[in-house]
């Protein structure tokens, strides 16, 4: 019997995509790591716990009873792909790229960001928007249609590499650094254009089967050739993914989430890269690529999977400084509760704007249904104050319970067993669950992968400063200012 279940298990899993995708990995890029080239990537311990996770999500694809909700069959399809391919033209369309995001979210608590969903919906975007980005170039429109059916059709994982490296912010291409630094064409010939340069960061750059890069500068027309649009395979010659130090940590017990959930982030050194025209989706005018970038039907199918997840994370959070609070007693408090009540407030709000978004969504020229973009905006602003306040929270709710926990779970097995379950015990739990609720709580709030999401979620969707300036660019201001002129001009008649 069990050597029946475990032949079907292996019989199931050659077919299913999630192996699939581990394998695909094995395709000759060069990611450094450590000093050195890595070798069977998926193997290696600072992927193997995140494929892992990855792999799992993928095999919902094939789950039937789940793969109805994550996915859906496209026109002449066979089987399955993910919603962020759905190309929304009613409400239960954007329903279902909800839930598919969603899914997803929920089964990474939040705490993974780039699972492809968020490059995938780009394209889709940009696939939905053809015909309006097509009126910038004449080949954008086959070939972001070529491009799109095949990353659904075989499943790509994708991943964004927009910026550029962090050399002298204070300067342009003006200075000679910077223009030879930032990516830039070197070479034109009839099959594509040589690329070299560098972009920064591309999170789950090691395990991407294409990155998504575009130019992020206003160039003047002398600097046409940084001007570009391109998909390039993470297996491409010359491409050099530089990792930043893992913080994968394998003893799952004291380090639930970088055990499972480590997302890495590279740097990306293009040294004189092949790209060929089909997948130069734009390239020599930075106008040109300016307007592809704001995009509205881009943007808003996009940037929606972001504040999706971004509700499951402050969900789990706040779950777990409801359970560190039950734990230790303290949630009768006054403090205590308005501190947890804020948490509260938080899901509720990012929660209303993503409802928002998908009420208030229009359909753009060519009849897609493009949530609310300003809504969805305002949800990304206030989240890079929201997360950072969240992690705050918790730390001022568990105290210095987060480091007063035994360096491992042995010593409840050991010599002070006794001892342990006595000092560590809590108001209504055991003394064990109450040590890794807290260093769950830890890897929240101190661990480097914590660390590394306060800052993730400050600065995943640009420089926080300038996109909230944005908002106030773009606004309609005199829907506000013109009420004010009005009253001012009638007081001036009025005798009061
Ligand atoms: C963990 C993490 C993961 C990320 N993953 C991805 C990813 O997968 N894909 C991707 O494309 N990007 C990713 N990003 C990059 C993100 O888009 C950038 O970090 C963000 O846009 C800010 O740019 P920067 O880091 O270069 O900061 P900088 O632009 O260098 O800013 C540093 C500081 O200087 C200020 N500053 C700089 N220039 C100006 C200016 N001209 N005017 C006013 N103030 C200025 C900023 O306000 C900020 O305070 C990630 C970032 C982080 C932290």
């Amino acid at each position: 019997m069990g050597f029946i279940k475990l032949f079907l298990h292996k019989e199931l899993s050659k077919h299913l995509r999630g192996e699939q995708f581990i394998q695909s990995l094995d395709d000759g890029r060069k990611v450094w790591l450590d000093g050195g080239l890595v070798d069977h990537l998926p193997q290696h311990p600072a992927f193997s716990g995140t494929l892992k996770t990855i792999s799992r999500l993928f095999n919902m694809l094939d789950e039937p009873g789940i793969r109805e909700s994550i996915g859906f069959v496209p026109p002449g399809g066979k089987k399955y792909v993910h919603g962020s391919f759905l190309v929304p033209y009613s409400s239960q369309d954007l329903d279902k790229r909800r839930t598919s995001f969603d899914l997803w979210s929920r089964e990474t608590h939040g705490m993974m960001s780039r699972l492809s969903d968020y490059g995938r919906s780009m394209i889709t975007g940009w696939y939905a928007a053809r015909e309006e980005i097509g009126k910038l170039d004449p080949h954008f429109e086959s070939k972001i249609t070529a491009y799109y059916e095949e990353a659904r059709d075989k499943d790509l994982f994708l991943t964004t590499a927009i910026l550029d490296p962090q050399i002298d912010r204070s300067n342009g291409l003006e200075d000679s650094r910077i223009n030879e630094r930032f990516l830039h064409v070197v070479k034109e010939t009839s099959e594509g254009i040589i690329v070299r340069g560098a972009k920064m960061i591309a999170t789950g750059a090691p395990y991407t089967h294409d990155f998504i890069i575009f130019s992020f500068l206003n160039f003047e027309e002398k600097d046409h050739k940084h001007a570009h649009v391109l998909i390039v395979p993470a297996n491409s010659e010359g491409l050099n993914i530089v990792c930043r130090e893992s913080f994968a940590d394998h003893r799952a017990q004291n380090h639930i989430l970088s055990s499972r959930y480590e997302e890495m982030d590279a740097v990306l050194f293009f040294d004189d890269v092949f790209i060929p025209w089909e997948r130069v989706l734009l390239y020599g005018n930075s106008e040109t690529v300016l307007k592809l970038r704001a995009n509205k039907t881009a943007n808003s199918l996009a940037f929606h999977q972001t504040v999706v997840r971004y509700v499951s994370k402050l969900e789990f959070v706040t779950g777990v400084a409801f359970a560190v609070a039950e734990s230790i007693g303290v949630q009768g408090y006054l403090h205590i509760q308005e501190k947890l009540g804020e948490l509260i407030t938080q899901i509720d709000v990012m929660k209303a704007l993503v409802i928002a978004s998908e009420t208030m969504a229009k359909p753009d020229k060519s009849g897609v249904l493009v949530p609310e973009l300003s809504y969805i905006d305002t949800a990304r602003n206030i989240g890079t104050k929201y997360y950072p306040r969240a992690i705050e929270i918790l730390q001022q709710v568990g105290g210095g319970g987060f480091v007063q926990t035994p360096s491992g779970m042995e010593d409840f097995y050991g010599p002070i067993s006794n001892q342990m379950h006595l000092y560590f015990e809590g108001a209504a739990v055991s003394a064990e669950k109450k040590v890794q609720l807290f260093k769950l709580g830890w890897d929240l709030i101190g661990s480097p992968l914590g660390s590394r999401h306060e800052l993730y979620e400050r600065f995943y969707a640009g420089d926080p400063v300038r996109a909230y300036a944005n908002q106030y660019v773009k606004f309609e201001k005199e829907s506000l200012t013109d009420p004010i002129w009005k009253l001012i001009k009638e007081s001036s008649k009025d005798v009061y």
